[in-house]
């Protein structure tokens, strides 16, 4: 997925909306929070994926999802696993095999170094369900360690995976959620989730994600929100006219 960062129009707030420029950000509280969580449970459901315990496969995942459609991403995965069948096969082997089981995810280059060089990182066992016994912030620092893996994709491994009380906070959540003054828009990334996980409530992490992330892409948009077809516009300070 692409990084954050919604194009800002001059004299606008981020994501191009005229109100959010007059509406100073306040924090939500928690019944603007309930609020906001049951319309958009009412528009796309509360989705259901139980965690499917492999870290490491999730980890490879996000990684492969980085500036790509999940299409794309799926289709590398697979390549990646149907070449090489072992996470050990995909450590040892040449970076241009690699490079070339996964490209049609896009920018292989930079994605095949990184998954090899995550590996080497992690060592032996090629294994994370040790992560489901750690705290969430021992889980999120050992995450965190290794090469370019940040929060969101931490927050990715430890709640798909998991099922740990993390919440990742993609372009399209930290967005959404910004122009909703969920979040405040163009917060440091390490703010983001951390107030994203504050105002989450527990058991809620997998369905307000989710269901924020399906709103960017179908509503919300970075570039053309369609505000006037909005089910939350009566309750967004970012509506636009
Ligand atoms: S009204 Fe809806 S589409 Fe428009 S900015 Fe707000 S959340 Fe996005």
């Amino acid at each position: 997925m692409g990084r954050r960062g919604v194009s800002a129009g001059r004299g606008r707030a981020a994501g191009g909306t005229a109100a959010a420029a007059r509406a100073p950000w306040r924090a939500p509280d928690r019944a603007r929070v309930t609020r906001i969580r049951a319309r958009l449970a009412e528009v796309y459901g509360v989705p259901v994926a139980p965690p499917h315990g492999d870290g490491l496969a999730e980890l490879v995942l996000t990684v492969l999802s980085q500036s790509t459609n999940d299409r794309n991403r799926d289709v590398a995965f697979l390549g990646l696993r149907d070449r090489f069948g072992a996470w050990e096969a995909v450590r040892d082997a040449p970076n241009e095999e690699v490079e070339q089981a996964i490209r049609p995810g896009g920018i292989s280059k930079v994605k095949s170094r990184r998954i090899q060089m995550i590996l080497e990182a992690i060592g032996d066992p090629l294994d994370l369900t040790h992560l489901a016994d750690l705290s969430v912030e021992h889980a999120q620092r050992e995450l965190c360690a290794l090469p370019g893996v940040g929060r969101k994709t931490a927050a990715c491994v430890l709640l798909f995976a998991y099922g740990r009380r993390d919440v990742p906070v993609d372009t399209h959540v930290s967005r959404v959620a910004g122009r909703l003054h969920l979040l405040r828009e163009k917060a440091p990334f390490e703010e983001l989730h951390d107030a994203m996980l504050a105002l989450t409530p527990p058991g809620a992490e997998l369905e307000l994600h989710v269901n924020l992330l399906r709103h960017g892409r179908r509503t919300c948009e970075a570039r053309r929100p369609r505000c006037d077809e909005c089910a939350l516009r009566l309750m967004c300070p970012s509506r636009r006219a």
